[in-house]
């Protein structure tokens, strides 16, 4: 991975001095330059910066005023800046600490103590990312459906508590689609566990693909998956579960699994605070017109009516 260091200073020749020393020692792939704190900001914005060496006293925007641009954007947060100050620079040294530095270097520079104090900085920066690169990978993990790749249950139920939170606030459609898949468990005993798992997959996948990029699948459970369509009425909804439906019966199996074919069931609510009341309502609104499906012969979409008796209360 490329390394790359970032030198504002108004002095040609401290800059100068500085790159030779850092490139004697191999320590960065890349050099950027700056003469003052305005150039210098410009530079961080257009490329990918690990660490700053920055001067104080400088035309224009001095050291402490990249210092407080730095500070306003918590996307740069991470990267290590050391401040080059004059011998007796005591308040000045604080004042730059107190501001964000991570350290600081006296000018004139002694070549070897710049060298280990970037290379300090360079690694807790590296493991500050990866650290950060870790906890992307777990909240990922925690969320995801290991089989499918889809969201799991879990993050599927903050995410409806918050479109329904979206909805009452802000008023707006918001529809679930409830599916499971038709006699799964004669998949499973026909062509083996892992097999029903090749299926899931698939599923997962027909899913995903009849969805815009801003609804949410998950796999709710075994055989059973949800979607949730925010800004959709019941009707669109209704039409993109039967496409979803369509898109489950053509889908063809190959290999071991040929010559299988599946179907699903799906119910279909849409999010009212009169009538779903809470989201365990309109979970549960979404399920009885699922079980409505399977009662009725499954391969089919049933929905909630709002203004009808659902059938389901005689469950
Ligand atoms: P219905 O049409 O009424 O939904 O019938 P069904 O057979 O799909 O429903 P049932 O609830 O009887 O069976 C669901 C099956 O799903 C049983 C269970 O073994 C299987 N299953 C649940 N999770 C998994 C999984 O992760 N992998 C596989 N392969 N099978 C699973
Ligand atoms: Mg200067
Ligand atoms: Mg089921
Ligand atoms: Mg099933």
């Amino acid at each position: 991975m490329s390394t790359s260091v970032l030198i504002i200073d108004d002095s040609v020749t401290v800059r100068e001095q500085i790159i030779k020393t850092l490139e004697s020692f191999r320590l960065f792939s890349r050099y950027y330059q700056a003469e003052d704190g305005l150039e210098g900001f410009k530079k961080l914005l257009s490329s990918q910066v690990d660490i700053i060496l920055c001067d104080l006293e400088m035309p224009r925007i001095d050291g402490f005023k990249f210092l407080s641009m730095l500070k306003a954007r918590p996307d740069l947060q991470d990267v290590p800046v050391i401040i080059l100050t004059g011998m007796n620079d005591r308040e000045r040294k604080i004042k730059g600490l107190e501001q964000g530095a991570s350290d600081y270097i006296t000018k004139p520079f002694d070549h070897e103590e710049l060298v280990a104090r970037v290379k300090v900085h360079l690694k807790i920066k590296k493991l500050q990312d990866d650290l950060k690169r870790s906890n992307e990978l777990l909240l990922e993990l925690s969320n995801t459906d290991h089989l499918t790749g889809l969201f799991n249950r879990r993050y599927m139920m903050e995410a409806l508590e918050k479109e329904v939170q979206r909805s009452i606030r802000k008023g707006g459609n918001l529809s679930l689609i409830m599916l499971d898949i038709d006699n799964f468990k004669l998949v499973n005993d026909s062509f083996g566990h892992l097999q029903g798992d090749v299926v899931l997959q698939r599923v997962a996948l027909q899913l995903q693909k009849e969805l815009r990029s801003y609804d949410c699948a998950a796999r709710y459970g075994g055989e059973e998956f949800v979607a949730i369509l925010p800004d959709s009425t019941l009707k669109e909804s209704v039409f993109v579960a039967d496409r979803i439906r369509l898109a489950v019966q053509g889908t063809r199996f190959s290999g071991l699994l040929s010559p299988l074919s599946i179907t699903a069931s799906m119910g279909v609510a849409c999010f009212s605070q009169k009538d779903s009341a809470t989201v365990d309502g309109f979970i549960k609104q979404a399920d009885d017109a699922l079980y409505r499906a399977k009662a009725n012969g499954r391969n089919r979409v049933e929905f909630h009516d709002p203004d009808g008796i659902p059938i389901s209360n005689q469950r």
